[in-house]
């Protein structure tokens, strides 16, 4: 754990929570649409969308025709996040990281804060992060400080599309369900999105043949509030160390 080793400043302590394991969860409508965002013990959990985050994709799990391909839908559903959230998002090519396990996120370097990897359900390309049944899962850690009141900052995240289900799945980004919406779904998890109950928003919680083309309207309120829109987050340098 290197970002314990560090001297932390007098007072302050670094806490560690999974998105996954939910303290509270804000549902927020307006006319536009619906979302929910994920909320820790110093409010809502987000990145700072005011320094880049970076990404790499583990195209591996998948037939050789397919790599490229999903290569490329990765960039283009980052291209998408990015204009929704406003935060500048750096592709950083391939990686064989497979996010794996509680400590998924140790592994994962700054030159890979977001990792989106294809899997199997056994095997070499298994994670232990997806479940039976779900064709893809997102997910993200944040660390919390405590001075001032407290305040928490997401710092790695992952996307795990399973191999065969995303096969299924319509190609490009069209309506529907599709590989793209798959990725888009996933994404807006890895940034704090929760889900909701309208088909109509692609944070529903399953694809379905209503699902919209990409991001919805709450969908897009949810993520601009998560980005730039809900302002810089003041991170000190001793809260996210290159494990
Ligand atoms: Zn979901």
């Amino acid at each position: 754990m290197p970002w314990m080793s560090r001297a932390l400043p007098k007072g302050l302590t670094v806490l560690l929570a999974a998105a996954m394991l939910l303290l509270g969860v804000q549902s927020i409508s307006s006319a536009a649409g619906s979302y929910k965002v994920t909320e820790g013990p110093y409010g809502i959990v987000r990145w700072n969308p005011c320094q880049t985050v970076t990404y790499k994709y583990n195209v591996s799990a998948l037939d050789k025709s397919l790599r490229k391909k999903a290569a490329k839908y990765t960039k283009k559903a980052f291209k998408q996040l990015g204009s929704a959230t406003g935060i500048s998002f750096v592709n950083e090519g391939a990686t064989q990281t497979l996010p794996d396990g509680a400590n998924w996120w140790r592994v994962q370097s700054v030159e890979e804060e977001i990792v989106v990897a294809w899997v199997k359900k056994s095997g070499k390309y298994s994670s232990d992060l997806i479940s039976g049944g779900a064709y893809g899962v997102g997910g993200m850690v944040y660390k919390t400080w405590e001075s001032d009141g407290g305040h928490s900052v997401a710092g790695r995240g992952y996307v795990l599309v399973d191999t065969k289900s995303y096969t299924k799945l319509t190609n490009g980004f069209k309506s529907g369900a599709s590989q793209g919406n798959l990725l888009l779904h996933e994404l807006g998890h890895t940034m704090g999105l929760e889900h909701v109950s309208s088909k109509k928003e692609l944070m529903y919680d399953t694809l379905t043949s209503k699902s919209p083309k990409g991001y919805a309207s709450g969908d897009r309120a949810g993520l601009a509030m998560l980005g730039r829109d809900g302002g810089c987050i003041d991170v000190p340098d001793w809260v996210w160390v290159e494990g």
